[in-house]
């Protein structure tokens, strides 16, 4: 496979990434896929899906999870609702995440991607045990479909991410790693977190963003364009050759009310992507 093929977070009927007429317009040939409703998760529509995708020469990498109910609203709000950690909604998600797993299977994909929420920082408590052995249910799951859980970097510390992968302690739990999310949510510095978790990443999202001027881990830092904000992307990119990642470069813009801005900067990431890769690969 080429190294590094440049790819994009992409939508059919649900979530933030792009329509897949922009994907094809913009040329680009690999993405990950934000799951679609519910009700499109059959048989029939995963083959109308993958024909319509082998016409236009795109292969999905990862197909990620999103819950009714999510809202990425503040930070505050974010951890109520988000992922696997909110008790009230736990069980209907585990579930549906493998419901959304055995739809990626039907898409020929071997993994999916989640934000799971923001892990209990107390190992010793029973809300961590609990999340502890809601993933490594997801995770045996998954194993016998023959695939992957890759978690979306967000409000965990390096340690603390580390320290969840060993306590679920399966061999298909692996990393998603966003460096715009360090940022945004206040955790720091994103490429020295890469270099510690670099043995777990096995995708990534090309985001960027500014800190808040506020209070960290409190208020919303803002998502920019690739290449505009805080993560410097020549620096990403060979700190992703130096752990030696050589699967897709996923650009993530989560402006879908925006459509035409959304494709034109887009466009400018894939530009940059390109300029680096032929400068350090
Ligand atoms: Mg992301």
């Amino acid at each position: 496979m080429e190294k590094w093929p440049v790819g994009v977070f992409a939508s059919i009927d649900a979530g933030l990434g792009v329509q897949l007429d922009v994907v094809r317009e913009l040329g680009i040939k690999t993405i990950q896929l934000h799951t679609p409703h519910p009700q499109s998760r059959t048989p029939e529509k995963a083959k109308e899906f993958l024909d319509k995708l082998a016409g236009y020469g795109i292969e999905i990498s990862v197909v990620f999870c999103g819950f009714e109910g999510e809202s990425y609203e503040s930070i505050k709000i974010t951890a109520e609702t988000v992922g696997l950690v909110p008790k009230a909604t736990r069980a209907a998600r585990l579930a549906e995440s493998k419901d959304i797993a055995d739809f990626a299977k039907l898409l020929g994909v071997d993994a999916i991607g989640s934000h799971i929420g923001f892990v209990p920082h107390d190992t010793g408590s029973d809300e961590y045990k609990e999340m502890v052995a809601c993933v490594r249910d997801l995770c045996e799951h998954l194993k016998a479909n023959g695939q992957r859980l890759h978690l979306e970097t967000g409000q965990e510390s390096v340690e603390g991410l580390l320290t969840f992968i060993s306590d679920v302690g399966t061999d298909n739990l692996f990393i998603n790693f966003d460096p715009a999310n360090l940022i945004l949510y206040g955790i720091g510095d994103p490429l020295g977190a890469l270099k510690k978790v670099g043995a777990y990443v096995r995708s990534v999202h090309c985001k960027d963003g500014t800190a808040t001027k506020g209070k960290p881990g409190v208020d919303w830092g803002a998502e920019v364009p690739f290449g505009t904000g805080e993560v410097d992307a020549e620096a990403f990119l060979r700190t992703l050759k130096d752990i030696g990642y050589d699967g897709p470069l996923t650009i993530e813009r989560e402006i879908p009310q925006e459509p035409a801005r959304q494709k034109e900067e887009i466009g400018q990431a894939v530009s940059l992507i390109n300029a680096i890769k032929a400068k350090i690969l």
